[in-house]
């Protein structure tokens, strides 16, 4: 397919994303490049030359959802259509018979030439595959952003080496790399000067992270006194490289958020050896006391598998007992399903659909039912929060904001700003919802 225009004039880019923060931080570094280079972001497809897919392989689910989307962009004549992320990355070559009309098939260490060899395709027409792994690679953050916003994502490391053995990560990223750490607080003054009051600092295991001998704790260290950031998160910390240092600081410094994304995935030491975990449950709970008794009011949430193979109801209860003894804020909940290139794909899927899906909706429920009462022992109480943006409900209209313990509330529409930091007392709940009213405008 050869498309005869003249190359700089085809500089319209339509993007989509699938899959996670590290995915969605992943697709502003190539609106950065492309930006750079010339393109610019359309918000639809109709109006691009070029369309650019971000796609997740976490679960077959993930890539048949995308190449059902591939397959529907394909529609979009005299248009090249690029996919990049761990789905190109798993499947290479083949997703090409898979969408005809794909000309360009990127891998996450890759990136780097995207805007050049798509201006060559525009020219030659021809398709192109690159897959290539560099253990040694991190992209840079581009100063030019095409929207400014007050919560941005920064990834400090890329790859990751725990191989849990349900999980295909570790193949499709490669081996973990840190980001040079004077490298990361100009990024984030970067971001600050641009607008940002929240930086999210991303990693498969952000525990993993050491740039000359300055490991996770040193760079929080570094970030709040180099950067006025208002509120640092990170996400997510693997629980065999918890280092409580992170608890203190949260204790000593409130720009560090009250809050931890750490997934346990199971309750039953059995379940988490053959998933290659590294912890056992008592450690997890360990952990979370120790943690709690440095910051009482800390907010955790997790991941959690159901219907790993062989898991029996008696290790299902040990999940939902650890459910009930952290309480957690919330959970993204799964049901395991093998994953071709991983160890577990080996073992026999034993748990019948019908278990696991019996198990989710109880686990869920567990969940919810805990998440309720965390969120109504708020009402009343006063917190500050950092607004990004308004949602309309029913006839009403709301700013929108977060709590520093990843709460979501909703505020009644003042004359607010986003990035504002409003004081406002929590007056009720609605399903999961928080809303809130100002007290004090700081
Ligand atoms: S820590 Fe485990 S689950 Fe997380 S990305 Fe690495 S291998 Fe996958």
């Amino acid at each position: 397919m050869k498309l005869m225009r003249d190359t700089m004039k085809n500089n319209k880019v339509y993007y989509e994303c699938f899959g996670c923060q590290m995915n969605a931080f992943d697709l502003e570094v190539i609106k950065g490049m492309m930006l750079q280079d010339g393109f610019r972001s359309v918000s639809s497809p109709a109006e691009a030359d070029v369309i650019i897919v971000n796609t997740c392989s976490v679960r077959e689910h993930a890539e048949t959802r995308a190449i059902g989307r591939l397959n529907d962009l394909s529609r979009h004549k005299n248009v090249l259509l690029a996919v990049c992320g761990c789905m190109a990355q798993r499947m290479g070559e083949s997703i090409l018979e898979l969408v005809p009309g794909l000309s360009l098939v990127a891998g996450p260490d890759n990136y780097n030439m995207l805007p050049s060899v798509i201006k060559e395709l525009l020219d030659s027409g021809g398709r192109y595959v690159v897959a290539d792994l560099d253990s040694s690679l991190t992209y840079p953050l581009f100063p030019q952003v095409e929207n400014k916003r007050v919560s941005r994502f920064l990834s400090i490391t890329r790859g990751c080496e725990n191989y849990c053995s349900y999980c295909i990560v570790p193949y499709l990223r490669g081996r973990v790399r840190s980001k040079m750490h004077r490298q990361i607080i100009d990024e984030i003054n970067m971001l600050h000067d641009n607008g940002a009051k929240e930086v999210t600092l991303l990693g498969q295991n952000v525990m993993a992270y050491n740039s000359s001998e300055i490991d996770f704790i040193g760079l929080l260290n570094l970030i709040l006194s180099e950067t006025e950031i208002e509120r640092i998160r990170f996400l997510t910390t693997h629980p065999r490289d918890i280092n409580s240092g992170v608890f203190e600081l949260m204790a000593d410094n409130k720009r560090v958020c009250p809050h931890i994304h750490l997934p346990f995935q199971s309750g039953s030491d059995r379940i988490l050896k053959i998933m290659n975990r590294g912890y056992s449950r008592s450690h997890y709970l360990e952990i979370i006391s120790s943690a709690r008794a440095i910051k009482p009011d800390l907010a955790v949430t997790t991941d959690i598998i159901v219907g790993f193979p062989s898991e029996t109801d008696d290790d299902f209860n040990e999940t939902l007992d650890i459910v009930e003894k952290v309480g957690f804020d919330s959970a993204f909940t799964f049901k395991y399903s093998p994953r071709a290139g991983t160890q577990a794909f080996g073992m026999e899927d034993s748990v019948p659909r019908e278990v696991k899906e019996n198990r989710l909706e109880i686990l869920n429920n567990a969940v919810g039912s805990i998440r309720k009462k965390i969120l109504e022992r708020l009402v009343g109480s006063i917190d500050e929060i950092l607004l990004d943006g308004t949602v309309k409900k029913g006839e009403n209209h709301y700013s929108k904001g977060r709590t520093p313990h990843f709460r979501n509330v909703l505020l009644e529409n003042g004359s607010f700003s986003d990035g504002d930091v409003v004081k406002a007392v929590i007056d009720r709940l609605l399903n999961y919802t928080l809303y809130g009213k100002e007290v004090r405008r700081r």
